[in-house]
C-alpha cells in the first residue's frame, strides 16, 4: 500500500494516518523525519541540508529530492508508505514518479482529505491546551469543564499562536496555492481520490480505506 496523503491542517490527517499505519502495518514518512534521519546519519544530502537549514534559508529543491530518494529506498519501505508533506509543487510531484519508477513502485492512491475553510478555521481556532499538561480541548467540539481550566490537572488553557483565525487563514491560503497544482497533476494520473473530511472520523477512515482497497 503505497499512499500519499494530502489535507489542509485541521483535516484530520493525523488521525487517519494512525489508522492507516496500525491496519496496514506501514510506516508513515513525513519530509520532516526523512531530514531528521538524514542529518543524524550524516549522509552527504544530510550534512548539505543541514548547511541550509543551519543558515536559516531554504533548502534547495534538488537536496530535498535526494533525500525523499534516500528515504523512500529504505527497506522499510519496500511494502508501503504513507508519505505526508511531499510533493509540494510540481516538479517534486515530477521528481517523486522518477524515484518510484526507479524502485519500481506503483502509488496505490492519492488521498485529499477535504474540508471546508470555515470549517476548518472553526476546529482549529477552537483548539485550546494545557499549559501545565499539554491537553488539549475544543472550546466546542470537546470543552473542558470549568472555561479554561484544564480538566486533568487544574492548569490554565491557552491558544497557540498557530491557531489564531488570522494565522489559520494564512496557513490555509498558502495550503491552497500549493496544493491545487497537484490535485491536477494527479487527477490527471488517475490516482486521485478525494475524501469528504465532513464526517466523523470512522467514516472518513472507512471512506479512506474503501477508497484505497478499490484501487488494490
Ligand atoms: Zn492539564
Amino acid at each position: 500500500m503505497y499512499i500519499l496523503l494530502m489535507g489542509p491542517p485541521g483535516a484530520g490527517k493525523g488521525t487517519q494516518a494512525e489508522r492507516l499505519i496500525e491496519e496496514y502495518k506501514i510506516p508513515h514518512i513525513s519530509t520532516g523525519d526523512m531530514f531528521r534521519a538524514a542529518v543524524k546519519q550524516g549522509t552527504e544530502l544530510g550534512k548539505e541540508a543541514k548547511r541550509y537549514m543551519d543558515a536559516g534559508g531554504l533548502v534547495p529543491d534538488a537536496v530535498t529530492i535526494g533525500i525523499v530518494r534516500e528515504g523512500l529506498a529504505k527497506p522499510e519501505c519496500a511494502k508501503g508508505f504513507i508519505l505526508d508533506g511531499f510533493p509540494r509543487t510540481d516538479e517534486q510531484a515530477v521528481a517523486l514518479d522518477d524515484i518510484l519508477n526507479g524502485l519500481g513502485i506503483k502509488m496505490t492512491g492519492v488521498i485529499n482529505i477535504v474540508v471546508p475553510d470555515a470549517d476548518l478555521v472553526s476546529r482549529v481556532t477552537g483548539r485550546r491546551i494545557c499549559k501545565n499538561c499539554g491537553a488539549t480541548y475544543h472550546v466546542i467540539y470537546n470543552p473542558s469543564k470549568v472555561d479554561g481550566v484544564c480538566d486533568k490537572c487544574g492548569g490554565t488553557l491557552y491558544q497557540r499562536d498557530d491557531d489564531k483565525e488570522e494565522t489559520v487563514k494564512n496557513r490555509l491560503n498558502a495550503y491552497h496555492s500549493q496544493t491545487v497544482p497537484l490535485i491536477e497533476y494527479y487527477k490527471q494520473k488517475g490516482v486521485y481520490e478525494e475524501i469528504n473530511g465532513k464526517q466523523d472520523i470512522d467514516k472518513v477512515y472507512a471512506d479512506v480505506k474503501s477508497a484505497l482497497e478499490s484501487r488494490m
